[in-house]
Formats: structure tokens, sequence, C-alpha cells
């Protein structure tokens, strides 16, 4: 047990815990920040980033991660290995406990343990990632252009990707399982409206095909006649939806239907005071790195302030 009871804890050490502690460390704070199971987070498994303000050549995440970790280091921020599994934010100062069994007090604490995307779980969808599968058309779009790719999902974000898609795309198939595609009417009239986008109702995806560099085809099986068949293509994008990974603080703060964090408007201020959540696991909507390192350093200051206000 660390008996010391610090001032400010961050939870998760991709983009948003790495600024929250890049700033709580030149503030003088001396921020512990507990790594989790994916050190550097999301973007670790990425190849190329090249939204990222700054890099005009674009930069390798695991890089952009590595120097997000010497600048917070510079600052004074200590790094502990392992991941939170309990935390008892029913009263001051909140109680981590490790998997280990260590247990850490802090006066603050900021959230930032990021969202997994979700996968269909195959085999070949693994091996492609970065091939050609892809979780996210924001990030990944512009790769595909003059392509031929396919949409995996039947709801907004489904739509949302078709139609991105459709800037760089020659052609975008979106594929649901269902009958109907659950997405709101709107969002669905749009895509059907699309020159660009076609659907393929009650189609599951059997395999996802290459040539072991890159995809070159989808398999589909039809869930009413059991049918399989191939279409050839260049990406296949998954829009299943995203986890957050906030399951720990369920009961203890308020979340969304879908499972995010809920923060107070323009402030990362969520339902117990002097506890801060950022990145991902606070945002369904936009879920870029950039955004993540923005509210990292909005849930600093947030700590900041209220640190001063209860000394
Ligand atoms: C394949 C891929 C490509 C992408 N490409 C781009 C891109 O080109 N441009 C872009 O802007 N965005 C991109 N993104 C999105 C971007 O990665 C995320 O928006 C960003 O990483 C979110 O940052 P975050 O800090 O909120 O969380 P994450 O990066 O998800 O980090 C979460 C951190 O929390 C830790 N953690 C989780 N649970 C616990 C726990 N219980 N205890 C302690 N720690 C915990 C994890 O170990 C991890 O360190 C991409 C995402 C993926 C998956």
């Amino acid at each position: 047990m660390d008996c010391e009871v610090r001032d400010i804890i961050i939870m998760g050490t991709g983009p948003a815990g790495y600024t929250a502690a890049i700033y709580t460390g030149r503030a003088n704070l001396k921020p512990l920040v507990i790594e989790g199971f994916q050190p550097g987070g999301q973007l670790m498994i990425t190849t190329e980033i090249e939204n990222f303000p700054g890099f005009p050549e674009g930069i390798r995440g695991p890089e952009l991660m590595a120097k997000m970790r010497e600048q917070a280091a510079k600052f004074g921020a200590e790094f502990k290995s392992g991941s939170v599994t309990e935390v008892d934010l029913s009263r001051s100062p909140f109680c981590l406990t490790l998997e280990d069994g260590r247990e850490f007090f802090t006066r603050s604490l900021v959230i930032a343990t990021g969202a997994n995307a979700k996968w269909l779980g195959i085999e070949s969808e693994n091996r492609y990632r970065g091939k050609g599968v892809s979780a996210c058309a924001t990030c990944d779009g512009f790769f595909f252009r003059d392509c031929n790719v396919f949409v995996v999902g039947g709801g907004d974000t489904a739509m949302e990707e078709a139609l991105y898609l459709t800037k760089f795309a020659s052609h975008v198939t979106l594929v649901h399982r269902r009958e109907e595609f659950r997405a709101s009417k709107i969002m669905t009239l749009r895509t059907r409206k699309n020159p660009k986008i076609s659907t393929m109702l009650n189609e599951v995806i059997d395999e996802i095909l290459g040539d072991g560099q890159k995809v070159t085809g989808i398999r589909l099986k039809n869930v009413l006649t059991g049918e399989l068949a191939v279409h050839p293509c260049d990406g296949v994008f998954l829009a299943i939806g995203h986890s957050p990974n906030a399951q720990l603080f369920k009961g203890q703060l308020d979340t969304d239907d879908y499972g995010y964090i809920l923060t107070k408007k323009s402030s990362t201020e969520t339902t117990v005071p002097g506890v801060f959540a950022c990145g991902d696991v606070q945002d369904y909507t936009y879920r870029q790195a950039v955004t993540a390192v923005g509210t990292g350093c909005m849930a600093a200051v947030d700590a900041e302030r209220f640190l001063e206000s209860i000394r």
C-alpha cells in the first residue's frame, strides 16, 4: 500500500493521459500515471498518423506516443505499470487498487482510459488490420483514394463512415446483418441518395481475403440462405461500435446509454467533485487523438483548479 496521499493520479497513457500528465507535471503537481493494459494507448497499433498537427510528413503512432511520454517524464510525471481494477470514489481521498493489490490514494483523479473499437473477432481481420482493415474512416479513409471499400454496420456511425469514405473511395458498399438499418431515417436516406453507396442486407462477413500484404476481397454469407459469395475490394471498415473503458466506474459515476462517462458542459468534471474524465472514455462523437489531447489539457487545468479550491 502506498500510504502517501497524492494530489493527482492519472489513469491511462494514451494522448489524453499523457497530455494531462504534461500539464499537471508542469504545474508541479507530481502526477502519478497508471499505464494500464496498453501503455501508449490505441495509437500504439497504428502505423502512420497524418492528421496530428505539427507533423507535416506524418508520424508513426508508437513514435508520437514515445515523444508524449518523454515530455511528461521531463516535467516529473511518475509512471506505474499495471491496471486499476477497483476504485472507491465514495470519499476523499479516493482509493485505487491495481490488479496486484497495490493501493493508491489521491485527492483528484483524471480518468483517461480510452475506448476500444469493437471487432468481429475473426482471424483474417487481425491479419489485415492496418493492411486494409480499419475501424476508423476519419483516420484511414485518406489511404483509400479511388478504391472499392466495404463498411460493416447498420447504425448512424456506419452511415457516417460510409458517407465520409465517398470523398475518397470510388465505391462504398454498406453491409448489414439485418433486413433493415437501425440508423436514423435521415442518415439512412442520405446514404441511399448517394450514388457512390450501395447496400447489402442480411449479409455477414465470413472471411476477409488478402494476398498476405493487403486486403483483396471479402466473403459474405447470406443469413437467410447461407449462401457464400466473394466480392473483390481494397478495404473493409468496421463500424459496429466502440466500448468505452468505463465499466470500473459503474454505479459511482454517471454514464450515457452507451457507457461513456458524462462530463459537465465545457468541462471535464464528472458527477463526483475531484474526478475528471478526458479523451475517448467520455467522447462518443469525435474519438481522435487531437481531441483526446485537447480534453486531456482541460482535465489537467480543471484538476489544478479543484486542488486549489480545497487547499
Ligand atoms: C487503428 C487506429 C488508428 C487510429 N488512427 C488515428 C489517427 O490517424 N488520427 C487520430 O487522431 N486518431 C486516430 N485514432 C484514434 C485515437 O487513437 C484515439 O482517439 C486516441 O488514442 C484516444 O486517446 P485516449 O487517451 O482517450 O485513449 P487511448 O489511446 O485508448 O488510451 C487509453 C489508455 O488507458 C489505459 N487504461 C485502460 N483501462 C485502464 C485501467 N483500468 N487502469 C489504468 N489504465 C487503463 C490504457 O492502457 C491506455 O493507456 C486511431 C485509433 C485506432 C484504433
